[in-house]
């Protein structure tokens, strides 16, 4: 059978080069990076070479990277980090109601913990208004913490003109580009970023590794205690083969780049109009034009999104949805609530997200599968009327 995985904003295969530049890091070159040995030196010249490329990529220094264990921790760090050091100039948050949950979560930590949260809404496409921001902004405002790019529905955010709406009031603006990073070419200073939070295995690296860019002079509590790694801001000992996956990711990432991401978005484009056409009552969920080039999520009316998603799963295609009691969420996706979707589109909903691998003879099969699976579901639907 054919198998078409289209879930790559969950996550991405590892590069076979990344796997082989990684393996000589368990056994052979196996040095903490702490050490004052040969061993160690050879182990920390590798690390400090992954973090040059990660930070070289988004135009930052290689002294404001912070290796991490993922994106949910860059996220965790950089909110509760900015939170705690800057309490005594205040206790107010502003971030937006589609971020991932490994945001909204220390979010919501925080409330419980006396802090303020503005939870700003978004429009139809997702789209957070930068309009919106300068209306909460309070004297007591320490943090924005927008997105870059949503990973259920792909809308990219205005984050310059948020980053440079944050600058104006001296505020710390925190983003999370985990979506992004290896996707889209971006540079921290134009972002206006001051803490970027990334991770390897959305961009074909390993999991389990990621890291927060942190602006020179921002004020931040350190957010691992313990040993003095990473320059007392993460303590524990380096995940040095993932670290070195990280770069090497991130190398392929900038040499193919440009040439990925117009192919991934024809791609896109093919299976978006596809089904959008092909298929009726469908509908297109976040941005037509600001969104990921990989991104295709969808909605059909009188259908359920998770029986869709296990049928195709027997046809060999990998999704995701956004429905109710999905694997990962404890109920309907709290983005697609935000853009004020109808339950029933909601239920309906259908995450297609293509990466690198991804070929138009896939598209043309997962077209084909998605056709006979919809129609086979709504013929099921109690509600049948399409
Ligand atoms: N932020 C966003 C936007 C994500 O899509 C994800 C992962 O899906 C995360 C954070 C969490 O990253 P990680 O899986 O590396 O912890």
């Amino acid at each position: 059978m054919r198998k078409v995985y289209l879930d790559n904003a969950a996550t991405t295969p590892t590069d076979p080069e990344v796997v082989r530049a990684m393996l000589p890091y368990f056994s052979e070159i196996y040095g903490n990076p702490s050490s004052a040995h040969s061993w160690g030196f050879e182990a920390r010249e590798a690390v400090e070479r992954a973090r040059k490329s990660v930070a070289g990529f988004m135009g930052a220094r290689s002294n404001e990277v912070v290796f991490t264990s993922g994106g949910t921790e860059s996220d965790n760090a950089a909110i509760k980090g900015v939170a705690f050091a800057n309490r005594n100039r205040g206790d107010h948050i502003i971030t937006s109601s589609i971020e991932h949950h490994a945001v909204l979560e220390p979010c919501a930590f925080l409330e419980k913990n006396g802090f303020d949260i503005t939870y700003l809404p978004v429009d139809r496409y997702g789209l957070v208004s930068p309009d919106d921001v300068k209306k909460v902004i309070t004297k007591r405002t320490i943090l924005i913490s927008v997105m870059h790019a949503n990973n259920e529905i792909g809308t990219i955010q205005p984050i310059a003109e948020i980053g440079k709406i944050a600058k104006e009031n001296g505020i710390i603006f925190h983003t999370d580009a985990v979506q992004t990073f290896g996707h889209m070419r971006f540079d921290v200073n134009e972002l206006g970023a001051d803490l970027l939070s990334v991770s390897a295995h959305k961009l074909y690296g390993p999991k389990g590794v990621g890291a927060l860019y942190i602006r020179e002079g921002t004020k931040l509590s350190p957010f691992m205690h313990g040993g003095t790694q990473e320059r007392g801001w993460r303590a524990s000992t380096h995940n040095v083969p993932g670290i070195v996956g990280f770069g090497k990711a991130v190398e392929i990432a900038s040499e193919g780049l440009y040439q990925e991401q117009k192919e991934v978005a024809v791609l896109r484009d093919r299976l978006m109009n596809g089904i959008l056409e092909r298929i009726p009552h469908s509908v297109l969920n976040g941005h037509p034009a600001m969104r990921m080039p990989g991104n295709v999520n969808v909605s059909f009316k009188n259908a359920e999104g998770e029986l869709i998603m296990t049928y195709l799963d027997q046809e060999g295609i990998a999704c995701s949805t956004g429905s109710a009691c999905n694997a990962a969420t404890k109920g309907p996706s709290h983005v697609l609530l935000a853009i004020g979707l109808p339950h029933h589109l909601i239920t309906g909903s259908l995450r297609l997200t293509l990466g690198k691998h991804t070929t138009a003879e896939n598209i043309d099969y997962v077209l084909g599968k998605l056709e006979e699976v919809v129609k086979r579901v709504r013929e099921l639907s109690p509600f049948r009327e399409c």
